[in-house]
């Protein structure tokens, strides 16, 4: 059975970090929105470039679009072992056209992991980032108990603080994100496979919760599955998918 998970998470929980770290230890493809719209364009795919005439446009990648491309990625063969995705769904119609995403592939339920941070780290993590005047890189976040890094680990410039990263921008950055997502929350919540891990620890032990969270929602969607492989929330989802 395939492990399909999702990773939500506002910015600065790490998600993107725990689900790339996740995704290579079982062998997943980790697949952000951003990086496949890349990938789409380079192989000139049709429906990445409609979505980068929008881009260029200044305009939003409009849900089926966004969720055509979604779909011819996790529909190709090295898909099936599963997939981790980080970034989508971003809107209640996008999650329900995943369900039925899910349900064509016919392999293992949606696992849903939210990574939750409280908003007072979330804010000393973002507002106090530092980037290299110089390259742009993004400075390591100092250690427990060590003394923050001053120049850049990659080229040795001065490390500065981004200028959209004061914590008035942050906090509203975060309150954006919060009711953007919570509709979101809302549809998964009461689902078997929703799972919360705290992102307030150390990496490891956020990895660490991250796997036994999604082992524990893979099993308990596998009871949920049989006989009939597919659950859709309500008969008329079901009959559209
Ligand atoms: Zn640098």
């Amino acid at each position: 059975m395939a492990l399909n998970v999702i990773m939500m998470g506002p910015p600065g929980a790490g998600k993107g970090t725990q689900a790339g770290r996740f995704a290579r230890d079982r062998g997943l493809l980790k697949i952000s929105t951003g990086d496949i719209l890349r990938e789409g364009i380079n192989a000139q795919l049709p429906i990445a470039l409609r979505a980068q005439e929008l881009m260029d446009r200044g305009e939003l990648v409009d849900d089926a679009t966004m969720i055509a491309i979604v779909r011819e990625r996790l529909m190709r063969p090295d898909a099936q072992p599963g997939f981790v995705l980080d970034g989508f769904p971003r809107t209640v119609g996008q999650a329900e056209a995943l369900d039925r995403i899910v349900a064509e592939r016919n392999n293992g339920p949606l696992i849903i992991v939210d990574v939750r941070v409280p908003e007072h780290e979330l804010v000393r993590r973002l507002a106090g980032r530092l980037i290299c005047a110089k390259c742009g890189a993004n400075a390591e976040p100092p250690k427990a108990g060590e003394a923050a890094p001053t120049e850049c680990a990659k080229c040795g410039g001065e490390l500065v603080q981004r200028a959209d990263d004061n914590e008035q921008v942050v906090l509203e950055r975060l309150k954006v994100y919060d009711r953007a997502t919570k509709p979101l929350v809302d549809f998964y919540r009461d689902r078997p496979t929703f799972r919360i891990v705290n992102g307030a620890q150390a990496q490891e032990l956020v990895a660490h919760e991250l796997e036994t969270v999604i082992d524990d929602a893979a099993l308990a969607g596998k009871k949920q599955a049989a006989p009939a492989s597919v659950k859709a929330r309500s008969p008329e989802k079901a009959a559209s998918a």
